[in-house]
């Protein structure tokens, strides 16, 4: 009887999991492995939250798996070394794994493919970035037809979601592993337990049961103080749900709207996981957007890069409350509401004027979710730098955006205790509380909470002049160049 590896990355689940099913069915033993990689773990912007979240949902599926008759093996090392050696060791005649689209994974992959009989299956998105792509076979490099062609490719029927395996056959061998070294506790009270149980319950409460929160999604997605957003996003990260299951789970929520905004909210979310797919294949196709703003008129921007004004957005202390609330929901859970990522993103850039790939570095230390692509994608938008970006002179000013999205300041009062008795019409702009008052809500301006770090409305001029001067460059040198 052969033996296969399925070898795990960013797929930590079995419901749905179409690589151990290939490995099932072509082999009748599999050694599940996971390989800790240097090259991701000590890479810049690594991040330690997102670290331990990963560990954790190892020892969750080592657990699964032990039910199911199996193992994980954990090694640590060079992916091609590790698997030449549990190949030798099992006697494993392919490895079969879900394909990966970062940079990086296609390096690592194409280099064990050259050596190791690897077989990839499926993917982290519904459809491969080569799928959906424009009639002359170009890719596309704006959102609503990019959604539309997406949209009109098959999609999955309810049924076609696999569960779980029950039995997992696994080698009479003894196989190292280092997954008993790891130990860590899991804190019951985490905001997000790193399993794929909560990944399954979570998409259950948000989009499945007689009336869905998705249903309500285009009414709260964007409020900061509702929870009004599935907060599936670290365990798509990691792929303890599929794209498809989501996807599958948010067409059956739109069949059974019965009322317009129903349906429109299912409609939204799934646009959702369209952008997730948006940005994993302006990653595959344009690699470079890693490192330079994907549009070329705005590559020379005169960052002013200020290392205190960085320092004090970083430690949620800039003075504006819906920005330091953002940075410390980042700092204390490791998550940050969509709504706060654009107003602390679009504060650091344009009215810090900080290079968005500071930010997008910070974010990746942080987020449990830090993807490469999405959040690559979610810096140069706001920078108006990326795709379908947002225009250069949108600029949020933090006030009307905190008065909009957190009405009455309550998430505000979350996550900036020292605010708490600052009345709501002073609860987005505290430097304008008198003396008196200051004294009477127990917080001085300056002492026991910053000054605002900038004046918005001088820092958006000074940024709109930038940007405009830039462009012109820009066209300038274009010219020069044809001239
Ligand atoms: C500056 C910036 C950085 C970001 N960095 C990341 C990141 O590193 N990782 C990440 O997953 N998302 C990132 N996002 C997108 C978005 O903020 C998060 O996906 C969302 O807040 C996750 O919360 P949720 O699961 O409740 O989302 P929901 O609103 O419930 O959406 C469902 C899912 O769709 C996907 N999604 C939603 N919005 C986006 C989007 N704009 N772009 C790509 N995918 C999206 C996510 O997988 C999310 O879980 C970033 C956005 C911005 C503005």
């Amino acid at each position: 009887m052969q033996t296969a590896i399925w070898w795990i990355r960013r797929d930590l689940r079995l419901t749905d999991q179409t690589a151990l099913t290939a490995a099932l069915q072509e082999a009748g033993d599999v050694v599940p492995l996971f390989v800790i990689d240097p090259a991701l773990t000590e890479a810049k912007n690594a991040s330690p939250k997102r670290q331990v979240f990963l560990q954790q949902a190892l020892q969750s599926l080592d657990g699964e798996l032990r039910q199911r008759g199996s193992r994980l093996i954990l090694r640590r090392g060079s992916p091609a070394e590790v698997l030449a050696q549990v190949a030798a060791e099992s006697g494993a005649a392919a490895i079969y794994a879900e394909a990966d689209y970062s940079p990086y994974a296609r390096r690592r992959d194409a280099a064990v493919a050259h050596s190791l009989p690897l077989k990839l299956v499926g993917g982290p998105s519904l459809h491969h970035p080569e799928a959906v792509v424009k009639a002359d076979g170009t890719p596309y490099t704006v959102y609503t037809p990019y959604m539309r062609a997406w949209k009109s490719q098959p999609l999955p029927r309810p049924d076609s979601i696999l569960p779980a395996p029950s039995r997992i056959p696994f080698p009479a061998l003894e196989l190292v592993s280092e997954i008993g070294e790891l130990n860590l506790p899991t804190d019951a009270a985490q905001i997000f337990p790193a399993n794929e149980a909560e990944a399954q319950h979570r998409l259950m409460a948000f989009a499945e049961g007689a009336t869905p929160r998705v249903f309500q999604y285009v009414d709260l997605r964007n409020r900061l103080d509702l929870n009004g957003t599935s907060q599936l996003s670290p365990y798509l990260r990691f792929g303890m749900i599929s794209a498809r299951q989501a996807v599958v789970a948010v067409q059956v929520a739109e069949v059974r709207a019965t009322e317009g905004l129903a349906r429109k909210s299912a409609e939204t979310w799934l646009n959702e996981l369209i952008w997730r797919e948006f940005y994993m294949t302006i990653l595959y196709h344009f690699p470079d957007v890693l490192q330079q703003s994907f549009r070329a008129d705005l590559r020379q921007i005169p960052w002013r890069n200020d290392v205190q004004e960085f320092a004090a957005w970083c430690e949620g202390r800039t003075g504006y409350p819906i920005v330091d609330a953002g940075m410390r929901q980042l700092a204390h859970t490791g998550w940050m509401h969509n709504r706060a990522r654009m107003i602390v993103a679009s504060f650091l850039v344009k009215d810090l004027l900080v290079d968005w790939r500071w930010g997008e570095g910070f974010f990746m230390e942080h987020l449990l979710d830090g993807d490469p692509a999405a959040n690559n994608g979610g810096w140069q938008w706001t920078a108006g730098t990326g795709t379908d970006a947002a225009p250069y002179f949108r600029i949020f000013n933090p006030v009307l955006q905190g008065e909009k999205f957190d009405p009455a300041g309550e998430y505000i009062r979350q996550w900036v205790p020292e605010l708490t008795n600052v009345p709501d019409e002073r609860i987005h702009k505290p430097w304008e509380m008198t003396e008196l008052l200051q004294a009477e809500v127990g917080v001085k301006i300056g002492r026991d909470y910053p000054q605002p770090v900038v004046d918005h409305g001088m820092a958006r001029r000074r940024t709109l002049d930038v940007y405009q001067m830039e462009k012109m460059v820009a066209v300038q040198n274009r010219r020069g160049r044809r001239g």
